[in-house]
């Protein structure tokens, strides 16, 4: 019998929760890695197409774009990351990175005043001459940034080693909300076909993770901008090198990249016009010398703007809209929205 004190404890006790994890680039991965750790049982349903996440090179910046803005949680954001790649590597997997600094070369003095009136003191950085880069600049460039703790990683490897440390039921195909019931479908047709029911635990909860082309596919409006890496057979310079463009190392030799293209309120089709290839190459000879390098292929893919996380009115949690930090911020935002998944649980 329950008397009405016992009653009160066991309905507002949380049992671990049924997941369904929608998307497996960096923000779904490591909703599964946090949510498993905290004994949650998770299914991940992905598409397997599209993923912003699977960027042969990406830069784990605290200090963005040409303004030099640092967010709030860069700092954390960064340790995290570097943490779990140290983490996942002594259990074996094979994440390609380098933390080995970045370098952010500044045209002018009006561009450094910018970018020191946005330096948080306890971010690790140094003002550097030119004269005494680490890796030699073109002598344009009037001063040079040095964050030590910065570097890149391979986005996919990280990703990949992430969601299969999660030991989370991993399903291919899309899904998608049927008259109350979710389904898996084929991504891969322009008329999704059924491929079956997802069979799930009573009342999962839901964490939507679908980045830009999720997004688009839940008829959401929002702003998504594409954007293109050329690889290459070798990095350009020893250290990434970010101003416009970034060129870095990856585990095939470097990459030349930035997000560039004009912002579209949906996902659109990957495509590289010859325009933007010219003026990719410009902004990298702007950086470093790129004679000898050679262009080994391309790498297209679009980023979703407007950080979205947290519970929606319908009860589904989401983490999306991670812009260019998908690396820097994704496992730390994605660490939280496990703990308050874990924290509703099932009662
Ligand atoms: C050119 C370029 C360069 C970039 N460089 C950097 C960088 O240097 N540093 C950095 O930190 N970030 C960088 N980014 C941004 C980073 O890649 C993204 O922020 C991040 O990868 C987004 O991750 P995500 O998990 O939200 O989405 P995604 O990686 O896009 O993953 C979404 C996944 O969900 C799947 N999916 C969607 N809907 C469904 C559904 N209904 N059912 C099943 N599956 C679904 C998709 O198929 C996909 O696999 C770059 C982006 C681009 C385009």
């Amino acid at each position: 019998m329950f008397t009405g004190d016992t009653w009160r404890r066991h309905t507002t006790l949380s049992l671990p929760p049924a997941a369904l994890v929608i998307g497996a680039g960096i923000a779904g991965a490591s909703v599964a890695y946090f949510l498993s750790k905290l004994g949650a049982a998770v299914t991940v349903v992905d598409a397997g197409i599209h993923a912003a996440s699977s960027v042969p090179s990406a830069l784990i910046n605290p200090v963005r774009g040409q303004s030099g803005g640092v967010d709030a949680r860069a700092l954390e954001g960064m340790q995290l990351t570097w943490e779990l790649i140290r983490k996942l590597e002594s259990e074996g997997f094979n994440i390609p990175h380098g933390q080995t600094g970045i370098l952010r070369p500044i045209p002018n003095d009006k561009a450094r005043a910018r970018f020191e009136r946005n330096l948080p003191p306890e971010l690790p950085h140094r003002w550097l001459s030119p004269a005494q880069s680490p890796t030699p600049l073109p002598s344009t460039w009037a001063h040079a940034l040095w964050l030590p703790e910065g570097g890149w990683v391979d986005g996919a490897a990280f990703t990949r080693a992430l969601l299969t440390a999660s030991g989370a039921r991993v399903m291919r195909g899309r899904a998608m909300q049927v008259d109350g019931r979710w389904l898996v479908v084929d991504a891969q047709v322009s008329d999704p076909q059924p491929l079956g029911p997802l069979d799930l635990p009573p009342t999962p909860q839901i964490i939507h993770c679908g980045g830009s082309i999720g997004s688009t596919w839940a008829g959401e409006d929002r702003t998504h901008r594409m954007g293109s890496l050329l690889t290459l057979d070798r990095a350009a310079a020893e250290v990434p090198l970010s101003f416009g463009a970034y060129l870095a190392p990856s585990a095939a030799g470097g990459v030349l990249g930035a997000t560039y293209e004009t912002p579209a309120q949906g996902w659109q089709e990957p495509a590289l016009p010859l325009g933007s290839v010219g003026w990719l190459l410009g902004k990298g000879e702007s950086l470093a010398d790129l004679s000898g390098v050679e262009v080994t292929g391309r790498w297209t893919g679009s980023r979703l703007s407007g950080l979205r996380n947290g519970q929606d009115e319908n009860g589904v949690w989401h983490l999306s809209g991670l812009s260019s930090k998908g690396f820097l911020l994704g496992p730390l935002l994605a660490r939280e929205v496990a703990e308050q998944v874990s924290e509703t649980g099932v009662s």
